[in-house]
Protein backbone atom coordinates (compact mmCIF):
# COMPACT_ATOMS: atom_id res chain seq x y z
CA UNK A 1 0.00 0.00 0.00
CA UNK A 2 1.45 3.25 -0.75
CA UNK A 3 2.44 5.53 2.09
CA UNK A 4 0.94 8.52 0.11
CA UNK A 5 -2.26 7.54 -0.43
CA UNK A 6 -3.77 5.75 3.00
CA UNK A 7 -7.28 4.62 2.32
CA UNK A 8 -8.31 4.12 6.29
CA UNK A 9 -9.10 8.12 6.45
CA UNK A 10 -9.17 9.83 3.26
CA UNK A 11 -10.16 9.35 -0.26
CA UNK A 12 -7.01 8.71 -2.93
CA UNK A 13 -7.07 11.63 -5.38
CA UNK A 14 -4.81 11.27 -8.46
CA UNK A 15 -2.28 13.62 -9.66
CA UNK A 16 -3.71 14.83 -12.56
CA UNK A 17 -7.39 14.59 -11.51
CA UNK A 18 -8.80 17.45 -13.46
CA UNK A 19 -11.44 17.98 -11.46
CA UNK A 20 -10.40 18.06 -7.59
CA UNK A 21 -7.15 18.24 -5.83
CA UNK A 22 -5.96 17.81 -2.26
CA UNK A 23 -3.78 20.57 0.11
CA UNK A 24 -1.94 17.81 2.18
CA UNK A 25 -1.40 20.58 4.72
CA UNK A 26 -4.63 21.54 5.35
CA UNK A 27 -5.98 18.09 5.80
CA UNK A 28 -7.40 17.40 9.99
CA UNK A 29 -7.79 13.56 8.87
CA UNK A 30 -11.66 13.99 9.46
CA UNK A 31 -12.71 11.38 7.52
CA UNK A 32 -15.90 13.12 5.73
CA UNK A 33 -14.35 12.53 2.49
CA UNK A 34 -13.88 9.10 3.05
CA UNK A 35 -17.00 8.93 4.16
CA UNK A 36 -19.66 10.54 1.38
CA UNK A 37 -17.25 8.84 -1.19
CA UNK A 38 -18.23 5.50 0.62
CA UNK A 39 -21.87 5.97 1.49
CA UNK A 40 -23.27 8.24 -1.48
CA UNK A 41 -21.36 7.61 -4.33
CA UNK A 42 -19.70 3.72 -3.38
CA UNK A 43 -16.76 4.06 -4.98
CA UNK A 44 -14.09 4.33 -1.78
CA UNK A 45 -12.95 1.10 -0.51
CA UNK A 46 -14.02 -0.48 -3.94
CA UNK A 47 -10.62 -0.94 -5.13
CA UNK A 48 -7.11 -1.43 -4.35
CA UNK A 49 -4.51 0.97 -4.78
CA UNK A 50 -2.21 -2.02 -5.11
CA UNK A 51 -3.79 -3.49 -8.33
CA UNK A 52 -4.57 -0.16 -9.67
CA UNK A 53 -0.77 0.68 -9.69
CA UNK A 54 -1.66 3.36 -7.23
CA UNK A 55 -3.92 4.89 -8.99
CA UNK A 56 -7.34 6.54 -7.58
CA UNK A 57 -10.23 5.54 -9.53
CA UNK A 58 -12.53 8.54 -9.00
CA UNK A 59 -15.61 9.62 -10.74
CA UNK A 60 -14.76 13.69 -10.58
CA UNK A 61 -18.42 13.92 -8.77
CA UNK A 62 -16.24 16.35 -5.80
CA UNK A 63 -18.39 15.24 -3.07
CA UNK A 64 -15.32 14.98 -1.25
CA UNK A 65 -14.72 18.70 -1.78
CA UNK A 66 -17.70 19.53 -1.12
CA UNK A 67 -18.04 18.04 2.60
CA UNK A 68 -14.21 18.85 3.15
CA UNK A 69 -14.46 21.66 5.88
CA UNK A 70 -10.80 23.09 5.39
CA UNK A 71 -10.38 23.40 1.84
CA UNK A 72 -7.96 20.33 2.09
CA UNK A 73 -9.82 19.07 -1.16
CA UNK A 74 -10.97 21.78 -3.85
CA UNK A 75 -12.22 21.29 -7.44
CA UNK A 76 -9.12 22.38 -9.60
CA UNK A 77 -9.42 25.99 -10.48
CA UNK A 78 -10.14 27.43 -14.11
CA UNK A 79 -10.92 30.89 -13.36
CA UNK A 80 -8.08 32.21 -13.47
CA UNK A 81 -7.58 30.88 -17.24
CA UNK A 82 -10.95 32.44 -18.09
CA UNK A 83 -9.44 36.05 -16.57
CA UNK A 84 -6.13 35.92 -18.99
CA UNK A 85 -8.91 35.05 -21.65
CA UNK A 86 -10.79 38.03 -20.99
CA UNK A 87 -7.39 40.11 -20.91
CA UNK A 88 -6.72 39.24 -24.12
CA UNK A 89 -8.66 40.96 -27.03
CA UNK A 90 -7.78 39.06 -29.57
CA UNK A 91 -10.10 36.44 -27.12
CA UNK A 92 -13.79 36.24 -27.46
CA UNK A 93 -15.09 34.57 -23.71
CA UNK A 94 -18.61 32.64 -23.82
CA UNK A 95 -20.17 31.54 -20.72
CA UNK A 96 -23.04 29.25 -20.57
CA UNK A 97 -24.90 28.86 -17.52
CA UNK A 98 -26.05 26.00 -15.73
CA UNK A 99 -29.28 25.78 -14.44
CA UNK A 100 -28.93 24.96 -10.15
CA UNK A 101 -26.11 27.92 -10.62
CA UNK A 102 -28.36 30.54 -10.72
CA UNK A 103 -30.41 28.83 -7.35
CA UNK A 104 -27.55 28.74 -5.27
CA UNK A 105 -24.71 31.51 -6.49
CA UNK A 106 -26.92 33.76 -3.99
CA UNK A 107 -26.25 31.43 -0.78
CA UNK A 108 -22.72 32.54 -1.18
CA UNK A 109 -23.56 36.07 -1.12
CA UNK A 110 -26.34 35.43 1.95
CA UNK A 111 -28.89 36.02 0.24
CA UNK A 112 -32.02 33.31 1.64
CA UNK A 113 -31.01 29.64 0.19
CA UNK A 114 -33.11 29.03 -3.32
CA UNK A 115 -33.23 32.89 -4.30
CA UNK A 116 -33.14 33.20 -7.87
CA UNK A 117 -30.31 34.80 -9.02
CA UNK A 118 -30.57 34.49 -12.40
CA UNK A 119 -30.51 38.55 -13.81
CA UNK A 120 -27.61 39.09 -10.84
CA UNK A 121 -25.20 36.16 -11.91
CA UNK A 122 -25.50 37.53 -15.37
CA UNK A 123 -24.85 40.98 -14.75
CA UNK A 124 -21.54 39.48 -12.59
CA UNK A 125 -20.35 37.52 -15.66
CA UNK A 126 -20.52 40.63 -17.73
CA UNK A 127 -19.43 43.07 -15.27
CA UNK A 128 -15.88 40.65 -14.99
CA UNK A 129 -15.60 41.03 -18.86
CA UNK A 130 -17.13 38.34 -20.02
CA UNK A 131 -18.42 38.58 -24.33
CA UNK A 132 -21.33 36.76 -24.19
CA UNK A 133 -23.82 35.21 -21.44
CA UNK A 134 -25.88 31.95 -22.56
CA UNK A 135 -28.18 29.75 -21.58
CA UNK A 136 -26.57 25.88 -21.13
CA UNK A 137 -31.34 25.39 -21.06
CA UNK A 138 -30.75 25.77 -24.81
CA UNK A 139 -28.24 22.47 -25.16
CA UNK A 140 -30.67 20.56 -22.79
CA UNK A 141 -33.40 21.09 -24.96
CA UNK A 142 -31.32 19.18 -27.42
CA UNK A 143 -30.59 16.91 -25.18
CA UNK A 144 -34.36 16.45 -24.36
CA UNK A 145 -35.16 15.84 -28.44
CA UNK A 146 -32.24 13.37 -28.78
CA UNK A 147 -32.95 11.15 -25.51
CA UNK A 148 -36.85 10.89 -26.30
CA UNK A 149 -36.48 10.04 -29.95
CA UNK A 150 -33.65 7.40 -28.89
CA UNK A 151 -36.02 5.90 -25.95
CA UNK A 152 -39.22 5.81 -28.67
CA UNK A 153 -36.37 4.04 -31.26
CA UNK A 154 -35.40 1.51 -28.37
CA UNK A 155 -39.01 0.76 -26.81
CA UNK A 156 -40.18 -0.02 -30.46
CA UNK A 157 -37.08 -2.45 -31.68
CA UNK A 158 -37.00 -3.56 -27.83
CA UNK A 159 -33.13 -3.22 -27.44
CA UNK A 160 -31.14 -1.74 -24.54
CA UNK A 161 -33.46 -1.24 -22.00
CA UNK A 162 -33.32 -0.12 -20.14
CA UNK A 163 -32.22 3.42 -21.72
CA UNK A 164 -30.06 5.21 -18.56
CA UNK A 165 -29.85 8.65 -18.83
CA UNK A 166 -26.18 9.71 -19.87
CA UNK A 167 -26.16 13.84 -18.53
CA UNK A 168 -24.14 13.11 -15.65
CA UNK A 169 -20.31 12.64 -16.48
CA UNK A 170 -19.52 11.08 -12.76
CA UNK A 171 -22.30 8.52 -13.48
CA UNK A 172 -21.18 7.90 -17.02
CA UNK A 173 -17.53 6.90 -15.98
CA UNK A 174 -18.37 5.13 -12.80
CA UNK A 175 -20.71 2.61 -15.35
CA UNK A 176 -17.16 2.27 -17.81
CA UNK A 177 -15.31 1.51 -14.56
CA UNK A 178 -17.98 -0.77 -11.95
CA UNK A 179 -20.60 -1.74 -14.75
CA UNK A 180 -19.09 -1.79 -18.68
CA UNK A 181 -21.96 -4.58 -19.60
CA UNK A 182 -24.34 -1.52 -19.57
CA UNK A 183 -22.64 1.00 -21.22
CA UNK A 184 -24.77 -0.11 -24.47
CA UNK A 185 -27.92 0.98 -22.04
CA UNK A 186 -26.65 4.53 -21.73
CA UNK A 187 -28.15 6.91 -24.13
CA UNK A 188 -25.95 8.07 -27.08
CA UNK A 189 -27.12 11.37 -25.99
CA UNK A 190 -24.50 14.19 -25.30
CA UNK A 191 -25.03 16.06 -21.73
CA UNK A 192 -26.23 19.72 -22.09
CA UNK A 193 -23.13 21.18 -21.99
CA UNK A 194 -21.63 18.37 -24.37
CA UNK A 195 -24.13 19.84 -26.91
CA UNK A 196 -23.79 23.61 -25.98
CA UNK A 197 -19.85 23.59 -26.60
CA UNK A 198 -20.32 22.45 -30.24
CA UNK A 199 -23.79 24.66 -30.88
CA UNK A 200 -21.53 27.62 -29.81
CA UNK A 201 -18.25 26.89 -32.15
CA UNK A 202 -20.44 26.18 -35.06
CA UNK A 203 -24.17 27.67 -35.24
CA UNK A 204 -23.70 30.83 -33.08
CA UNK A 205 -19.73 31.59 -33.89
CA UNK A 206 -21.38 31.54 -38.00
CA UNK A 207 -24.88 33.28 -37.11
CA UNK A 208 -22.45 36.54 -34.88
CA UNK A 209 -19.58 36.11 -37.71
CA UNK A 210 -16.74 34.98 -34.78
CA UNK A 211 -14.00 32.98 -35.87
CA UNK A 212 -14.79 29.82 -34.11
CA UNK A 213 -10.88 29.17 -33.01
CA UNK A 214 -10.71 32.85 -31.48
CA UNK A 215 -13.80 31.47 -28.67
CA UNK A 216 -12.91 30.33 -25.25
CA UNK A 217 -15.91 28.55 -24.75
CA UNK A 218 -16.68 28.54 -20.49
CA UNK A 219 -19.48 26.37 -18.77
CA UNK A 220 -20.46 27.77 -15.81
CA UNK A 221 -21.58 24.91 -13.28
CA UNK A 222 -22.38 23.25 -9.94
CA UNK A 223 -20.33 20.27 -11.12
CA UNK A 224 -16.90 19.20 -11.03
CA UNK A 225 -17.29 16.08 -13.46
CA UNK A 226 -17.69 18.50 -16.08
CA UNK A 227 -13.87 19.52 -15.78
CA UNK A 228 -13.32 15.91 -16.62
CA UNK A 229 -16.12 15.51 -19.14
CA UNK A 230 -15.23 18.43 -21.53
CA UNK A 231 -11.41 16.74 -22.10
CA UNK A 232 -13.07 13.81 -22.94
CA UNK A 233 -11.67 12.56 -26.07
CA UNK A 234 -15.09 12.50 -27.40
CA UNK A 235 -15.90 16.24 -27.24
CA UNK A 236 -14.26 17.51 -30.10
CA UNK A 237 -17.20 17.48 -32.14
CA UNK A 238 -16.78 21.27 -33.60
CA UNK A 239 -13.62 20.51 -34.49
CA UNK A 240 -14.29 17.68 -36.76
CA UNK A 241 -17.32 19.41 -37.98
CA UNK A 242 -14.92 22.31 -39.38
CA UNK A 243 -11.60 19.89 -40.09
CA UNK A 244 -9.50 21.47 -36.79
CA UNK A 245 -8.49 19.05 -35.10
CA UNK A 246 -7.34 21.23 -31.97
CA UNK A 247 -10.55 22.48 -31.75
CA UNK A 248 -12.14 21.53 -28.33
CA UNK A 249 -15.78 22.10 -27.62
CA UNK A 250 -15.67 23.79 -24.33
CA UNK A 251 -12.53 24.76 -23.11
CA UNK A 252 -12.90 25.49 -19.34
CA UNK A 253 -15.09 24.62 -17.11
CA UNK A 254 -15.97 27.03 -13.66
CA UNK A 255 -17.60 26.17 -10.93
CA UNK A 256 -20.52 28.33 -8.47
CA UNK A 257 -17.87 28.66 -6.04
CA UNK A 258 -15.15 29.35 -8.56
CA UNK A 259 -17.57 32.28 -9.24
CA UNK A 260 -18.18 33.68 -6.03
CA UNK A 261 -14.53 33.44 -4.93
CA UNK A 262 -13.49 35.59 -8.57
CA UNK A 263 -16.60 37.86 -7.72
CA UNK A 264 -15.04 38.06 -4.31
CA UNK A 265 -11.54 38.83 -5.65
CA UNK A 266 -12.98 41.96 -7.73
CA UNK A 267 -14.59 43.21 -4.84
CA UNK A 268 -18.01 43.55 -6.70
CA UNK A 269 -20.82 43.77 -4.27
CA UNK A 270 -23.50 40.74 -6.10
CA UNK A 271 -26.06 41.82 -3.70
CA UNK A 272 -26.46 45.26 -5.20
CA UNK A 273 -26.26 43.84 -9.00
CA UNK A 274 -29.08 44.94 -11.18
CA UNK A 275 -30.81 42.33 -13.29
CA UNK A 276 -29.01 41.30 -16.78
CA UNK A 277 -30.17 39.28 -19.54
CA UNK A 278 -29.17 36.54 -21.63
CA UNK A 279 -27.61 36.96 -25.01
CA UNK A 280 -29.69 36.24 -27.91
CA UNK A 281 -30.12 33.28 -30.09
CA UNK A 282 -28.71 31.00 -27.72
CA UNK A 283 -29.80 32.75 -24.57
CA UNK A 284 -33.74 30.91 -24.62
CA UNK A 285 -35.03 27.34 -23.89
CA UNK A 286 -37.91 25.76 -23.05
CA UNK A 287 -38.85 25.37 -19.45
CA UNK A 288 -37.63 21.71 -19.78
CA UNK A 289 -33.58 22.27 -19.12
CA UNK A 290 -34.87 24.62 -15.90
CA UNK A 291 -35.95 20.85 -14.23
CA UNK A 292 -32.34 18.97 -14.77
CA UNK A 293 -31.05 20.90 -11.63
CA UNK A 294 -32.87 18.07 -9.42
CA UNK A 295 -33.10 14.85 -9.37
CA UNK A 296 -36.27 13.56 -11.73
CA UNK A 297 -35.77 16.48 -13.87
CA UNK A 298 -34.47 14.56 -17.19
CA UNK A 299 -37.05 11.96 -16.53
CA UNK A 300 -40.02 14.26 -16.44
CA UNK A 301 -38.43 16.35 -19.59
CA UNK A 302 -37.54 13.46 -21.16
CA UNK A 303 -41.45 11.08 -20.72
CA UNK A 304 -43.33 14.66 -21.40
CA UNK A 305 -41.43 14.65 -24.92
CA UNK A 306 -41.92 10.95 -26.03
CA UNK A 307 -45.55 11.14 -25.20
CA UNK A 308 -45.80 14.24 -27.20
CA UNK A 309 -43.95 12.30 -29.93
CA UNK A 310 -45.95 9.25 -30.20
CA UNK A 311 -49.18 10.57 -29.54
CA UNK A 312 -49.00 13.92 -31.01
CA UNK A 313 -50.62 14.79 -27.54
CA UNK A 314 -49.31 16.36 -24.08
CA UNK A 315 -49.39 13.72 -21.36
CA UNK A 316 -52.12 13.89 -19.23
CA UNK A 317 -52.94 15.25 -16.01
CA UNK A 318 -52.62 11.99 -13.99
CA UNK A 319 -49.62 10.76 -15.12
CA UNK A 320 -47.95 13.94 -15.32
CA UNK A 321 -48.68 13.88 -11.51
CA UNK A 322 -47.09 10.76 -11.56
CA UNK A 323 -43.73 11.75 -13.15
CA UNK A 324 -43.70 14.74 -10.91
CA UNK A 325 -43.91 12.56 -8.04
CA UNK A 326 -40.60 10.50 -8.70
CA UNK A 327 -38.69 14.02 -8.27
CA UNK A 328 -38.99 13.48 -4.62
CA UNK A 329 -36.00 12.50 -2.10
CA UNK A 330 -35.70 9.18 -1.68
CA UNK A 331 -32.17 7.76 -3.66
CA UNK A 332 -34.33 5.48 -5.76
CA UNK A 333 -38.08 6.13 -6.74
CA UNK A 334 -40.12 4.43 -9.55
CA UNK A 335 -42.90 4.99 -11.44
CA UNK A 336 -45.22 3.55 -14.35
CA UNK A 337 -46.73 5.80 -17.07
CA UNK A 338 -49.08 4.34 -19.17
CA UNK A 339 -48.83 5.72 -23.22
CA UNK A 340 -51.61 4.89 -24.75
CA UNK A 341 -51.96 1.30 -23.90
CA UNK A 342 -48.12 1.12 -23.06
CA UNK A 343 -46.78 1.31 -19.48
CA UNK A 344 -43.72 2.24 -19.06
CA UNK A 345 -41.81 1.86 -16.22
CA UNK A 346 -39.01 4.47 -15.18
CA UNK A 347 -36.55 4.61 -12.27
CA UNK A 348 -35.05 7.92 -10.91
CA UNK A 349 -32.01 7.52 -8.87
CA UNK A 350 -29.41 9.50 -6.66
CA UNK A 351 -26.28 9.12 -5.39
CA UNK A 352 -24.09 5.94 -7.58
CA UNK A 353 -24.05 4.13 -4.64
CA UNK A 354 -28.17 3.60 -4.87
CA UNK A 355 -27.46 3.23 -8.62
CA UNK A 356 -25.06 -0.59 -7.33
CA UNK A 357 -28.22 -1.21 -5.67
CA UNK A 358 -30.93 -0.68 -8.18
CA UNK A 359 -28.70 -2.48 -11.10
CA UNK A 360 -28.04 -5.89 -8.81
CA UNK A 361 -31.97 -6.02 -7.98
CA UNK A 362 -32.36 -5.03 -11.87
CA UNK A 363 -30.50 -7.98 -13.11
CA UNK A 364 -31.82 -10.56 -10.59
CA UNK A 365 -35.35 -9.64 -11.08
CA UNK A 366 -37.54 -9.54 -13.30
CA UNK A 367 -39.27 -6.76 -13.99
CA UNK A 368 -38.68 -4.74 -17.05
CA UNK A 369 -37.64 -0.70 -17.16
CA UNK A 370 -37.59 1.56 -20.05
CA UNK A 371 -35.95 4.10 -18.71
CA UNK A 372 -33.72 5.10 -15.87
CA UNK A 373 -32.23 8.60 -15.27
CA UNK A 374 -29.61 8.58 -12.35
CA UNK A 375 -27.56 11.36 -11.20
CA UNK A 376 -24.52 10.86 -8.61
CA UNK A 377 -24.91 13.39 -6.56
CA UNK A 378 -27.24 13.93 -3.26
CA UNK A 379 -30.50 15.60 -4.89
CA UNK A 380 -29.34 15.58 -8.30
CA UNK A 381 -27.07 18.64 -9.60
CA UNK A 382 -28.33 21.00 -7.54
CA UNK A 383 -26.27 19.54 -4.69
CA UNK A 384 -23.29 19.11 -7.22
CA UNK A 385 -19.80 19.15 -6.00
CA UNK A 386 -19.03 22.74 -6.94
CA UNK A 387 -21.96 23.80 -4.99
CA UNK A 388 -21.94 26.41 -2.61
CA UNK A 389 -21.03 24.67 1.08
CA UNK A 390 -22.82 24.01 3.98
CA UNK A 391 -20.56 24.88 6.53
CA UNK A 392 -22.97 24.11 9.10
CA UNK A 393 -24.30 21.23 8.29
CA UNK A 394 -20.57 19.49 7.38
CA UNK A 395 -19.33 20.80 11.28
CA UNK A 396 -22.87 19.05 12.68
FE1 LIG B 1 -22.22 16.78 -11.97
FE2 LIG B 1 -24.85 16.83 -11.62
FE3 LIG B 1 -23.58 14.50 -11.99
FE4 LIG B 1 -23.25 15.84 -9.72
S1 LIG B 1 -25.20 14.95 -10.45
S2 LIG B 1 -21.62 14.87 -10.93
S3 LIG B 1 -23.35 17.98 -10.43
S4 LIG B 1 -23.78 16.18 -13.48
Amino acid sequence: MSKHLPLSVRVAIEKDNPSIKRDESKCIKCGQCKNICTEQIGVHGTYDLLKTGDNAICINCGQCANVCPTNSITEVYEYQSVKEAIRNKEKTVIVSTSPSVRVALGEEFNLPAGTFSEGKMISLLRKLGVDYVLDTNFGADLTIVEEASELIERIKENRNLPQFTSCCPAWVKYVETYYPEIIPNISSAKSPIGMQGPTIKTYFAKKRGIDPTKIVNVALTPCTAKKFEIRRSEMNSAGKYLNIPSLRDMDNVITTRELAMWAREENIDFNSLEDGKYDSLMGEASGSGVIFGNTGGVMEAALRTAYFYLTGENIPKESLSKLESVRGNDGIREASIDIKGLTVNVAVIYGTANAKKFIERMKKGDKTYHFVEVMTCPNGCIGGGGQPKNLEEIES
